[in-house]
């Protein structure tokens, strides 16, 4: 029998972590051999959801070949594209993806299942998989899940929250035991103790690569309840995303620091290219920052009117 591993994106959020833990669970127990890892070490967040409901974090990989052998298969979860995912994938079978995000730089040799909804995180899409195969989601699996629907969505405030992604965190939240709303917030609250935190830290905890037009564009995201706070390291923040810029290529580099009480972003901004944000978003950028009011999803309001402003 061929062996699955699972693995969300580098950087790993709670979705990537949770979602492939849930999924390898799902595998298995539909006559699979399955196994999560991880493109990273757990967030304060995700080790938060992991410490609730009693789960290990997976192995950490840095390519698939550490952990994989020739007939071994690749299953994705909220990821697809080619930079954010193992770097040695395409030596590699991808059997499945089950992801929420736009399909960019994907190719396969081979057909596979690809599952893509447009819902709030892939836990919810995993919770409706164990629904269609009739699994029954164990208590501490379904935390897990609860908690990367809370995450991703910000407790159902980012506009990417679809009423499925709200009836999964019921129905989550139930069969976990806990009360979504105050297990919510602790969840969130423990993403954002940032002070112990190294500012290179910081732009890597939440940060994805993306192929812009013919450019490359860099976007970190940190979760706070305090923006003034973060900004005291603002001149170290923009040394180490200017010296990104200069080593990996970015024409902009951004650190989207978002408010989780009130749902605005402040977005820190650098690179030779960091006038998009201002034909994006039609704001100024003054002193390097911009204010994003409203703006809490990088999918959905920062990526796609960026690419716009890049692809023309
Ligand atoms: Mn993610
Ligand atoms: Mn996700």
């Amino acid at each position: 029998m061929s062996k699955f591993i699972v693995f969300g994106h580098k950087n790993p959020d709670s979705d990537s972590i949770c979602s492939a833990i849930s999924y390898a669970y799902l595998l298995n127990q539909t006559g699979h051999e399955a196994t999560a890892y991880a493109l990273g070490a757990p967030s304060e967040e995700t080790a938060y959801a992991l410490n609730a409901f009693q789960m290990d974090a997976p192995q950490v990989i840095e390519k698939a070949a550490d952990v994989a052998g020739a007939d071994t298969l690749l299953a994705l979860v909220d990821h697809n594209e080619a930079q954010q995912s193992l770097d040695d994938r395409a030596d590699f079978r991808i059997w499945s993806i089950v992801d929420h995000h736009r399909i960019a730089n994907i190719e396969t040799v081979e057909p596979l299942y690809y599952r893509a909804e447009v819902v709030g995180c892939t836990s919810t899409i995993l919770y409706k998989m164990y629904n269609e195969q009739g699994v029954d989601i164990p208590k501490n699996i379904a935390g897990l899940m609860l908690s990367a629907i809370i995450s991703d969505t910000l407790l159902m405030k980012s506009p990417t929250c679809t009423p499925e992604d709200e009836a999964a965190i019921i129905a989550l939240a139930a069969i976990a035991g806990v009360d979504y709303q105050t297990y919510g917030l602790e969840l969130l609250k423990a993403g954002t103790n940032l002070s112990s935190k190294s500012c290179e830290e910081l732009l890597n905890l939440d940060a994805k690569s993306f192929p812009m037009g013919s450019a490359s564009v860099r976007i970190a995201q940190v979760n706070t309840v305090d923006v003034n706070d973060v900004l005291t390291r603002k001149a170290e923040f923009e040394a180490l995303m200017n010296k990104a810029c200069a080593d990996e290529g970015y024409v902009l580099s951004v650190l989207l620091i978002t408010n989780i009480l009130d749902s605005n972003s402040t977005a820190l901004v650098c690179g030779s290219e960091a006038g998009k944000i201002e034909d994006a978003f039609g704001v100024k950028v003054a002193d390097g920052l911009a204010e994003l009011a409203g703006v809490v999803s990088r999918k959905k309001q920062v990526v796609p009117p960026l690419t716009k402003a890049f692809e023309g």
